[in-house]
Parts: structure tokens; C-alpha cells; sequence
């Protein structure tokens, strides 16, 4: 192709698709540019160092959506930037609030979860069942429950 650039079509698999890229590529970096179906894959087979996302305002109506299906990710916003069509008197801090108020949500049901889970260990405290391995049915050792009240299950259940 003029220019130089060469497609080449990989039907077997991103990780496939990503092995073809490194072997031509060396060891400078490799972009995946795509849709969110290419993006989920990627980030689903946990081959993404650094996830570039442009978000901007538009009603599409139907398609595909970014992180739908992916496990959680740990993502870290290392830089951010906003374009002039934001609108200053509705959203003035832009992306940058728009990533705190993320955080914040993800905050909010970490702790809703834990409080149910504390709430369901008050219910077993209650009921005379705290403190009982849900699996083996023997007492949870003191230290256990120490570091984590709401257990339900002991350590040697978990791990099996
Ligand atoms: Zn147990």
C-alpha cells in the first residue's frame, strides 16, 4: 500500500493478532486502534498498557459500548484533556470531573457493598449463626473473623 503500511487480517484471535504485530514490530510499541469490541477483547485478554479513550458528546442511538462485558480493570487517569466543545457553565472541570465523579461512584459501591455485608453479619450475629463456616459448618477462627467481621466462609474453605 503507498506509504508502506501493510494489512494484514488475523482471524484467529487478538492474542494471535498481537503475537503477528510484535514479531513485526520489534520492540517499539504497538497501537490497537478499533472499535469497543476490539477494545473489550484486548482489555478482556488483559494485553493493554495504556488505554486511550475520546469520549465525546453524540447520541448514536445503538452500538457498542466500552468495559461492557470486561472484568473490573484497575485504571489509572494519567492525563486527561478537553476539547472546546465542552460546556464551561454546565461541566467546568470537563473530563476531569467527569473521572472524579467515576471514582467516586466506585467508592460509593465498594462501601454499599461492604455495608450489606456488614449489615448480613449483624443479621447472623442476631440469629446466633455469626461466626459459623458456611461451608464446613465448624467456627471461624477469632482471627479470621478479627480481620474480616463479615466473613462467612473460613480460610481453609476459601482456599479450596
Ligand atoms: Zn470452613
Amino acid at each position: 500500500m503507498e506509504g508502506g503500511t501493510t494489512f494484514q487480517f488475523v482471524t484467529d484471535g487478538v492474542e494471535a493478532a498481537l503475537e503477528r504485530a510484535r514479531a513485526s514490530a520489534g520492540d517499539r510499541d504497538i497501537s490497537v486502534a478499533g472499535g469497543p469490541s476490539t477494545v473489550n477483547q484486548f482489555l478482556t485478554a488483559g494485553l493493554l498498557d495504556v488505554l486511550r479513550l475520546h469520549v465525546t458528546p453524540c447520541v448514536i442511538g445503538a452500538g457498542e459500548r466500552v468495559l461492557e462485558g470486561v472484568p473490573p480493570q484497575r485504571l489509572e487517569l494519567v492525563r486527561s484533556a478537553r476539547g472546546d466543545w465542552i460546556d464551561e457553565e454546565h461541566d467546568p472541570e470537563g473530563f476531569a470531573l467527569t473521572f472524579e465523579w467515576q471514582q467516586a461512584e466506585g467508592s460509593r459501591a465498594e462501601h454499599r457493598t461492604e455495608l450489606a455485608e456488614l449489615d448480613a453479619a449483624e443479621a447472623r450475629v442476631v440469629s446466633g449463626s455469626y461466626g459459623v463456616c458456611a461451608v464446613c459448618g465448624r467456627p471461624i477462627p477469632w482471627g479470621q473473623l478479627e480481620r474480616r467481621p463479615a466473613r462467612t466462609v473460613c480460610v481453609a474453605c476459601t482456599d479450596r
